[in-house]
């Protein structure tokens, strides 16, 4: 048994800037598989935060009873420099103030790294590979700069998160339902997740383009792997999960949602026990390139006709924006239609939007043009 609360100071950007990094970790030291979670990366995403306190308290009552069988690294809240960017009565917790970085853009793409030191040193022993392969990353992890508070903060993560099995990335949306974002290689395997914890959609991509924090731990074996084929390496499944609006952070939501992780961990035999509910059924995975991101193209009031959940038709009326400038300004409604069939999985909370701000997100099936290589909403 091993409950243990880390904590790691980041030393400030500025005087009077030092801040604490608390996490958790849960369960057997020698445990063969680690599972690694966190939330509020984006900091103005919470959530996840929720979910993570009601699954801390179920893996400790787990791990006094003695049914763990993986070590679980839990990060509740993984950016306290984004939680403590609060400015005019307002917070916002997507962007570093001091650097403009995306907080969960830019990791680093471990493959390059990885592929130009490993030589000739893999064999036919799939644990010897996955051991070869950490110790480069973590060799390479010691030898990175951490200097700035940005930097210090992603270097610790990044030590606990390197040689996980699996990886949970807690985020929410705008106003929207549940969605995971996975790679297509970890399906079906990931259709489990999706369906132990009730999923609208999982949208899958190889590579959407952004450096996500997500994608760095699982495209390195899959890459490796086309690298080096007939070579046994072993999976890092790593996620990002979309806990649905950035205000649906009740417990009895939120409790729930941890409920279910808890059950899908026991369906993976890394907690024992039989799940306590049923396992739903949640729709297959659909291409991140068939989903429209429906964006205003010029600054009005939107007027929704549609819902969280509706299914649309291409050429249907998602909503109307009344134009708020010029000639007929609060007279003029241009209607801002679906360029595919599909689900309507978000919706924007804020009503006033301008050129480019993505007003909802339709899932379809059918590839769209215009999705080029850089797949994320912003
Ligand atoms: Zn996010």
């Amino acid at each position: 048994m091993a409950f243990e609360q880390i904590r790691k100071v980041i030393s400030g950007d500025g005087p009077g800037r030092e801040t604490t990094l608390n996490y958790y970790r849960v369960g057997p030291n020698n445990a063969e598989k680690k599972v690694y979670l966190q939330a509020a990366m984006h900091a103005d995403e919470q959530p996840g935060i929720l979910v993570l306190h009601h699954l801390i308290k179920a893996l400790r009552q787990a791990d006094r009873d003695g049914t763990l069988q993986a070590q679980f690294v839990i990060f509740p809240m993984a950016n306290p420099l984004g939680m403590a960017n609060i400015n005019h009565r307002q917070h916002q917790g997507r962007y570093d103030p001091v650097s403009g970085i995306n907080h969960n853009r830019g990791w680093p793409d471990l493959f390059p790294i990885v592929q130009s030191e490993i030589g000739d040193t893999l064999t036919q022993d799939i644990e010897q590979n996955k051991r070869r392969i950490r110790d480069l990353v973590r060799n390479w992890l010691t030898e990175q700069p951490a200097i700035s508070a940005l930097q210090q903060q992603r270097h610790f993560i990044m030590r606990e998160v390197f040689d996980a099995d699996y990886v949970f990335d807690l985020h929410c949306d705008n106003d929207s339902l549940l969605h995971i974002f996975a790679l297509p290689q970890h399906m079906p395997e990931l259709q489990s997740l999706a369906d132990w914890t009730g999923a609208a959609a999982t949208l899958v991509a190889e590579d959407s383009g952004g450096g996500s924090f997500d994608e760095v731990w699982s495209t390195l074996w899959t890459r490796m792997r086309k690298a080096h084929p007939g070579v046994p390496l072993p999976d890092c499944y790593s996620v990002t999960m979309e806990y649905r609006g950035q205000f649906e952070t009740f417990d009895e939501i939120n409790e729930d949602d941890a409920e279910r992780l808890f059950c899908y961990f026991q369906s993976r035999g890394l907690i024992q026990g039989l799940p306590s509910r049923k396992r739903a059924v949640s729709p297959p995975p659909s291409d991140l390139t068939a989903t429209q991101v429906v964006r205003a193209k010029q600054p009005g009031l939107l007027a929704y006709k549609v819902a969280l959940g509706d299914i649309v038709k291409k050429g249907q009326t998602i909503a109307d924006l009344i134009t708020i400038e010029g000639d007929d300004a609060f007279q003029i409604r241009t209607p801002i239609i679906a360029n595919t069939d599909g689900l309507v999985l978000s919706r924007s909370i804020n009503k006033y939007v301008w050129p480019t701000k993505s007003i909802a997100k339709i899932v379809g099936t059918e590839t769209l043009e215009d999705r080029d290589k850089y797949l994320l909403e912003d």
